[in-house]
């Protein structure tokens, strides 16, 4: 059976009629009962593609370059409605996403909103949307409150609401990959309960604080509070959410007090491509991978890790690299942070 974007980009250029008065020879097409606007271009890219779908032995080949050609469409698309073949029933048509000041707005080919990193009863979990995104040869950005002023939240293609990730390391309904007390060498004690110290002395009583990627400061900040710690440093504002303000390195004041990026002791970042020691992957990605990325004397012992699915890299390049990398090396999942006692 024909696949179901072969036959909407077949209408399109079929039914694809110039209009006059349109100097680049752009008109309007019409598929699935729907009438769009198409560029010439854009029509000249689906005649390409179709011809070449001709002389492959499975034309579904050829989808991940008809949806980038239907992704340039300025309003909507009828990749929308492929969305049933690409593996989810949840995708609504294409949603308008603005940052917070409304100055960046995009029409990404699909918004998701993932609620775990790779639970396989979720089909919108992060590894999930991640394999879509290899096999249609689509982009990725995460995002997470939108407070950046600059586009460097956006993506014309799989554009990730973070918002669902959400919670802090829990003993007892553990986040994916959570870190074990065993595994660590790291003498700091894990705060999965509140903490007591003997005394008060928030400069020397430090912990570590667990938590997925997509909380705001101000829910992590009622968390801390809960278990008796705070952040070392804070900007001028709360809304961000904490992969957010490390991503851009967001600072706060106090000379002697570091950026967001100098609290993180560890992460764990789902990207595309494997760990060969130097790079992710090179040019061209064929797998989804999970790591656990620590600077070279990290927390974790890695003679005790013992996480099956999430590779653990303990290198100070890539750990730096990665932490203040503006969404550009995938998605991050969770994050640790050094804390201090209530202050
Ligand atoms: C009112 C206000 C006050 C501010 N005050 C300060 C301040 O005092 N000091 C300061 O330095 N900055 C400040 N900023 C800037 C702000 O802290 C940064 O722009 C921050 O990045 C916003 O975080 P966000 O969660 O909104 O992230 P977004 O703007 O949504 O994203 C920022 C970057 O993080 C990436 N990202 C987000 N989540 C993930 C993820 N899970 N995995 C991978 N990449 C991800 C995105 O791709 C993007 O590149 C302020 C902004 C506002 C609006």
């Amino acid at each position: 059976m024909k696949s179901k974007i072969l036959s909407l980009a077949e209408d399109l250029v079929k039914s694809f009629t110039a209009t006059p008065s349109q100097a680049d020879s752009s008109g309007t097409a019409v598929a699935a009962g729907r009438s769009y606007r198409l560029t010439a271009g854009i029509k000249a890219d689906l005649e390409r593609h179709l011809e070449r779908a001709k002389h492959v032995a499975d034309p579904s080949e050829i989808t991940p370059e008809l949806l980038k050609s239907l992704g340039k469409m300025c309003g909507e698309s009828p990749a929308e409605l492929v969305a049933g073949e690409l593996g989810s029933d949840q995708i609504g048509p294409r949603q308008t996403w603005k940052n917070q000041l409304a100055n960046q707005v995009v029409q990404p080919l699909f918004v998701f909103y993932p609620q775990s990193l790779n639970d396989p009863s979720d089909n919108q979990s992060i590894t999930a949307i991640l394999e879509r995104a290899l096999s249609t040869g689509s982009l990725v950005k995460a995002a997470g409150s939108g407070h950046s002023y600059s586009d460097v939240a956006t993506t014309p293609d799989f554009f990730i609401n973070t918002h669902g990730l959400n919670r802090p390391a829990d003993p007892v309904n553990p986040i994916a990959g959570q870190l074990k007390t065993d595994e660590l060498r790291s003498t700091l004690p894990l705060a999965l309960s509140p903490t007591n110290w003997p005394n008060y002395d928030p400069e020397k009583n430090r912990a570590l604080f667990e938590t997925e990627a997509g909380i705001t400061i101000r829910n992590l900040n009622t968390s801390l509070e809960s278990r008796n710690l705070g952040l070392m440093n804070m900007g001028g504002y709360d809304g961000q959410t904490i992969i957010g303000a490390t991503s851009t390195s967001t600072h706060g004041s106090g000379i002697t007090l570091g950026p967001f990026p100098d609290m993180v002791r560890s992460l764990v970042l789902a990207t595309t491509g494997t760990w060969d020691g130097k790079t992710f992957g090179g040019k061209a990605p064929q797998t989804v991978a999970l790591y656990r990325i620590e600077p070279a004397d990290g927390i974790t012992d890695p003679k005790k890790y013992s996480e099956p699915v999430i590779q653990l890299i303990q290198d100070d390049d890539c750990f730096r690299a990665v932490i203040c990398s503006m969404g550009c090396f995938g998605v991050i999942y969770s994050v640790v942070l050094e804390v201090m006692q209530m202050y």
